[in-house]
C-alpha cells in the first residue's frame, strides 16, 4: 500500500534555508533560533535544522520540549509560549531559556528551579505595538528590578514578538524600542543583559535590508527555514526554497458536473450556508483528503489550473478544468503548504510523513 495522504519533506532543502538564514544573521552579529512547534518537533526535521547550523531550538509547547529530549537532544531549547503557572516544574526541568511576561509566573519558575538547585533563564518580553504577549514599555524598569531580586531566575535578556496577533510590522522604529530599554536598564538598573531578541521570520527583511538596530542579536525563526515564506510581510522569499513540504493526495473521483447544486440550498456539513457562481459545467476531481485530515485553506495546488472549490470532513472537491494534463482517478495531486497548512498536516494522524533528501546541497 502506498501511503496517501502524505506529507513529502525535503530535509535538505529545510538545512539548506536554515544554513542560508543563519549565515545571513551571523554576518550581523544575530544569532537564530530554529523554531519547531510549526511542524511538531519531527526529529528527522530538527535533525536537519541543527545541520543547518542554528544556534539553539525554540518550541511553544512543553510536549514538543519533552520529546525532544526524549530522543537525546541536549542543545539549548527555549519555551516560545510564556509558561502556565501551573506547569512551572516541568519548563524548569526541560528547558533552559523562557519567555515571560507575568511576575507571579517568573517568581514560581524562580522557586522551581531553585527547588532542584537550579537557575531558570528567561527573555522578559516586551509589547512593542503587536499587542499580543509582553509587558507594557512602561512597566519594564520595575519589572527587571523586581526580576533581578529573584535567586532562581537569570535575567538573558528582553524579547518581543510583532506580526502575530496585531499584523504588526517589525521596523527600526519598534525593534530599536528594545535597544532603547536595553540601555536604560543598563544606566539605570547597572543590569547588563545579553539578549535582545527582535523576533521571528517577518524580522528577516530588516536583516536583509540593513535596517536591523544594531544591538538586536537573536531570531527565533520557524516559517521561513520552513517554508521560505514571510507571511506578514505578504512574500516569498526568493534566495530561500519555497517547497521543503509537499502534500499528496489520491484522486478518487473525476467527473464533469453543473457549477451549481441542484435542489433547495440548505447548510454544509459545517453548519454554514454555501454560494456558488455559474460558471457552466466544469471538471471536477475529488481527493482523499478532508478537513478532518488538515486545514484546507493551508493547503495551494502546485498544478497550474487547478483550484481548490471546498471541502467536507473526507472529501476534496477541485475545479481541474483548466488543468494542463488529464487527471484520472488514482493519480496524485501536489500542494504546498503554509504556515497554518503545515501546522495542521504535521500533527494530524492520517497523513503519513515521509523524508526525502534531494541534491540541491550547493554549498
Ligand atoms: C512562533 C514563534 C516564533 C517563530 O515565528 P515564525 O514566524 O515561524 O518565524 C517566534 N517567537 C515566538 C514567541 C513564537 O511564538
Amino acid at each position: 500500500m502506498s501511503f496517501s495522504p502524505r506529507l513529502e519533506v525535503d530535509l535538505d532543502k529545510i538545512k539548506y534555508n536554515t544554513a542560508k538564514i543563519v549565515q545571513l544573521c551571523q554576518e550581523q552579529g544575530i544569532s537564530v533560533l530554529g523554531v519547531t512547534k510549526g511542524f511538531t518537533a519531527i526529529p528527522q526535521i530538527v535533525t536537519a535544522i541543527l545541520e543547518g547550523g542554528v544556534d539553539g531550538l525554540a518550541d511553544a509547547r512543553m510536549e514538543n520540549i519533552l520529546e525532544l529530549r526524549k530522543a537525546g537532544f541536549s542543545i539549548p531549547i527555549t519555551l516560545l509560549r510564556i509558561p502556565r503557572l501551573s506547569n512551572v516544574e516541568t519548563v524548569v526541568k526541560y528547558s533552559n531559556v523562557s519567555v515571560n511576561s507575568e511576575i507571579t509566573v517568573i517568581q514560581a519558575l524562580g522557586q522551581a528551579a531553585l527547588k532542584i538547585g537550579a537557575k531558570h533563564h528567561i527573555i522578559l518580553m516586551v509589547d512593542v505595538g503587536d499587542l499580543r504577549e509582553g509587558i507594557l514599555t512602561e512597566h519594564v524598569l520595575d519589572t527587571v528590578q523586581a526580576i533581578v531580586k529573584l535567586d532562581g531566575i537569570a535575567l538573558d535578556g528582553l524579547g518581543t514578538n510583532m506580526g502575530c496577533f496585531g499584523g504588526i510590522l517589525p521596523e527600526y522604529n519598534n525593534l530599536n524600542i528594545l535597544v532603547q530599554l536595553g540601555k536604560l536598564i543598563e544606566s539605570k538598573l547597572g543590569v547588563n543583559l545579553e539578549v535582545l531578541s527582535g523576533g521571528g521570520t517577518s524580522s528577516l527583511l530588516l536583516v536583509e535590508k540593513g535596517e536591523m538596530p544594531r544591538g538586536i542579536n537573536q531570531l527565533r525563526i520557524g516559517e521561513g527555514l520552513l517554508l521560505g515564506t514571510d507571511t506578514t510581510n505578504n512574500r516569498n522569499i526568493d534566495w530561500l526554497q519555497n517547497d521543503a513540504f509537499i502534500l499528496k493526495a489520491e484522486v478518487i473521483e473525476v467527473k464533469a458536473k453543473p457549477s451549481v447544486p441542484i435542489g433547495n440550498i440548505g447548510r454544509d456539513a459545517f453548519g454554514n450556508i454555501p454560494e456558488f457562481a455559474d460558471v457552466g459545467i466544469r471538471n471536477r476531481a475529488i481527493v482523499a483528503f478532508g478537513k478532518q485530515d488538515g486545514y484546507i485553506e493551508g493547503l495551494i495546488p502546485v498544478e497550474p489550473g487547478i483550484t481548490i472549490l471546498g471541502a467536507s470532513s473526507d472529501h476534496m472537491i477541485l475545479d481541474i478544468t483548466e488543468a494542463a494534463r488529464k487527471i484520472r482517478v488514482g493519480d496524485e495531486l501536489a500542494f504546498r503548504v503554509n504556515y497554518s497548512g503545515l501546522l495542521s498536516v504535521s500533527q494530524s494522524r492520517y497523513v503519513k510523513k515521509v523524508f526525502r533528501k534531494e541534491l540541491l546541497w550547493l554549498n
